[in-house]
């Protein structure tokens, strides 16, 4: 669908001509027969981009019958284009660079440019912008020109599934370089079919004069044989990160076990917060607390009056205690050299402590309440 433009959107002019006015088939000079207006954003504002169409003037020349465009369009905007290059690039990036969503792009395209497109334009963007990049990266050219100044290449092969129940994709990395060479989902995985990845990776090696020393992967049988069968006599080593996975898997089962425990142990928290909330409602001062469970640490404490009484102050320290503990009780952040249930482990013991301070300190007769000196809760949260 054509993009609809606000009757009052103020363009900027931009006029080109054709830069090579000779007839292509008779070399007579061509004159200036029709225009072609578009309409485009670009990240400096609308642009109003008018094309001087050229015709051969002499009407028996095959020349006269068709227009020529000028050379330099396509360098500012695609055709049936609503943005130009530069705001493609812009789009593209954010998305393929910084991971945005669709949703944020959009945002941000309207909040910092005035640029207002739809999602489905966008995505349209995006998925013009991936098909350009795929065929980029697999340019010999720029490949020849990124191994100019490399001795040695280093590859690796690894399947993986970005969506459960698609087909693996394989993925072949060079790592002096970091680039990937390529990629190819496959249907089956077999011995042949892997084969036939690693026998390109081969022939990509050899287009750029260059000796492959050494391949890495999690070793998997298919990678195995066909790394020997193709590069015979080239060593072939385990993933550090498949590695240490594989040796630490009884640990991290072991780990897993124990977390599930301790979240056996610590429970009832709905039913501490409940319990507080009820306590806390006759109680209505002048300015009544507000108390939102669901509240972080800092939002509660904060919004804790200064002529709250002491029993509000009280009731707001268990509610952030209560928050704490949940944040620790759900983070499955960690992997095999920082298990999680190790981290919840030493959380846990963090809010312990900060509760034993604060029972020493009440022991103690302390009365004023220091809030900089409570940082146990907040190591969890
Ligand atoms: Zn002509």
């Amino acid at each position: 669908m054509a993009y609809r433009w606000p009757a009052d959107t103020d363009f900027a002019l931009l006029e080109l001509d054709v830069l090579d006015r000779d007839c292509p088939v008779c070399g007579r000079m061509m004159y200036i027969c029709d225009h072609r207006y578009r309409h485009f954003h670009t990240l400096d504002g609308p642009v109003e981009l008018v094309c001087k169409l050229n015709h051969c003037p002499d009407p028996a020349c095959p020349g006269h019958a068709q227009t020529k465009s000028p050379e330099l369009e396509s360098a500012i905007a695609l055709p049936n284009w609503a943005i130009g290059w530069d705001v493609f690039c812009w789009i593209g990036h954010r998305r393929c660079s910084r991971h945005w969503s669709i949703t944020q792009i959009q945002g941000e395209l309207g909040d910092a440019y005035g640029i207002k497109l739809s999602a489905d334009a966008i995505a349209k963007y995006i998925q013009r912008y991936q098909v350009m990049l795929a065929a980029r990266q697999q340019d010999p050219e720029s490949l020849r020109r990124q191994y100019q100044s490399v001795n040695t290449i280093v590859l690796t092969i690894d399947g993986l599934q970005p969506e459960k129940g698609h087909e693996t994709l394989f993925v072949v990395r060079e790592l002096t370089q970091k680039r990937v060479w390529f990629a190819e989902p496959l249907l089956s995985a077999t011995n042949e079919e892997v084969q036939r990845l690693i026998a390109q990776a081969k022939a990509w090696a050899a287009s750029l004069g260059q000796a492959v020393v050494l391949w890495v992967s999690d070793k998997q049988d298919a990678f195995v044989q066909g790394i020997a069968a193709e590069f015979p006599g080239v060593p072939h080593r385990y993933c550090d990160n498949h590695f240490l996975r594989d040796v630490a898997k009884p640990v991290l089962e072991a780990d897993s076990h124990a977390k599930v425990q301790m979240r056996r142990k610590v429970r009832g928290l709905r039913k501490i917060e409940q319990a507080v909330l009820k306590h806390e409602r006759p109680a209505v001062g002048p300015n009544p607390v507000p108390v939102d469970p669901a509240a972080t640490f800092t939002m509660s404490t904060a919004s804790v009056h200064p002529q709250a009484t002491g029993a509000d102050t009280a009731c707001a320290v268990v509610l952030a205690y209560c928050t704490a503990v949940r944040g620790i009780l759900n983070d499955d952040q960690g992997g095999p050299l920082e298990p999680p249930g190790l981290r919840m482990a030493s959380a846990l013991q963090d809010v312990r402590d900060s509760i034993q301070r604060n029972l020493d300190t009440k022991k103690g007769g302390l009365q004023k309440r220091n809030w900089a000196a409570w940082p146990g809760a907040s190591t969890g949260a």
